[in-house]
């Protein structure tokens, strides 16, 4: 990736052009660059958001910038546009390929997380000339890319193919795939390291945790339920169902509203579990972090004996709500 040309663009739009201050969003691992920033961006005045963010979903309503430049997410359609913001997703121009023989498919749906999805049509080309049939699809309405996969939506991997392809860094997304869709086989190929994982192993891993913690939800008697505060993360109309499942079960909830889900924040509330609405990563990826049981809906449901426990079903999002009135938005 050329940072400074992509600085360079962005002073090309109009909407920098038009703003005296300007807020920067930068994920975790771009924060060291601030240099470069500071350096092309020198006739604006500048802040940048300390708080930790994952996805499109996090966009800060409350500051008093003109502009927000966020780093290395694409937009999520079904959010609305924001006339002060610049998505600037970070695509990898990286130079690899895929192994076909590490390949053990004849056909697959082809998948990736935003850093990789302009090369899946590169991808497609190639894996169909070595005679495999390859499916690159659009998803639903919060994907802006075809093939590309959220860590809270894997519609681009639906279809009648058994076997997805992931190409990406990490566990987070594969894993999604494969908890999503049981009957598919799931290969996550990571072009860093070259290596290809066969997710069926860390499937059966993860779901050993997760049918822990329905177990102990089943016996729990005091839900604390999270809906969060960002704009593209908050579904008080699923927490409202499930503090009336809880009610009806003879449960006692209790809603709680958060920015960041973490322990810490937590720590006080009389809660045996949690419910969380939130992004679904915080119950995949950081579920170790808690000190008590966080659950999905889903989950919820199996453990009030509602959900047939066999079948797992996967937490994604696809519309969010909000709480009150929309008029705090700032959307176009
Ligand atoms: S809700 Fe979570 S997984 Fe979905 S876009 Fe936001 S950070 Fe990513």
């Amino acid at each position: 990736m050329d940072f400074p040309a992509v600085l360079r663009k962005i002073k090309d739009y109009t909407k920098y052009k038009n703003a005296r201050s300007v807020a920067v969003q930068l994920p975790e691992g771009m924060k060291r660059r601030i240099s470069d920033i500071t350096g092309e961006f020198n006739d604006k005045e500048l802040i940048f958001i300390g708080d930790p963010f994952w996805g499109a979903c996090d966009i800060p309503q409350n500051g008093n910038w003109d502009l927000l430049i966020q780093f290395g997410h694409s937009p999520i359609p079904n959010l609305g546009s924001f006339k002060n913001v610049i998505f600037e997703e970070i695509q990898e121009e990286m130079d690899f390929d895929v192994s076909f023989e590490k390949i053990p498919f004849n056909s697959l749906i082809l998948t990736s997380n935003v850093t990789y999805s302009s090369q899946l049509p590169r991808i497609k080309e190639k894996l169909e000339g070595s005679g495999i049939k390859v499916e690159l699809k659009k998803g639903d309405s919060r994907v802006f890319y075809p093939g590309q996969i959220l860590g809270c939506n894997i519609s681009t991997a639906r279809g009648l193919e058994e076997n997805v392809l992931f190409v990406g860094e990490g566990m987070f997304h594969p894993l999604g795939i494969a908890l999503g869709l049981p009957d598919k086989r799931v290969l996550a190929f990571n072009p860093r390291t070259g290596e290809y994982i066969d997710m069926d192993k860390e499937k059966r891993k993860f779901l050993g945790q997760r049918y822990a913690a329905i177990d102990m939800a089943s016996r729990a008697k005091k839900f604390g339920i999270i809906v969060s505060t960002k704009i593209g993360q908050t579904r008080y109309s699923l927490a409202r169902v499930a503090f009336d499942l809880l009610q009806k079960a003879g449960k006692t909830p209790f809603m709680i509203t958060l920015d960041l889900v973490r322990d810490e924040e937590l720590l006080n509330f009389p809660a045996d579990v949690y419910v969380n609405t939130a992004c679904p990563r915080v119950t995949i990826e950081d579920y170790g972090t808690f000190s008590r049981p966080v659950i999905t809906f889903y989950e919820l449901q199996m453990a009030l004996g509602l959900k047939d426990k066999s079948r797992y079903i996967f937490d994604e999002i696809v519309m969010t709500d909000e709480i009150g009135s929309t008029s705090f938005r700032k959307r176009d």
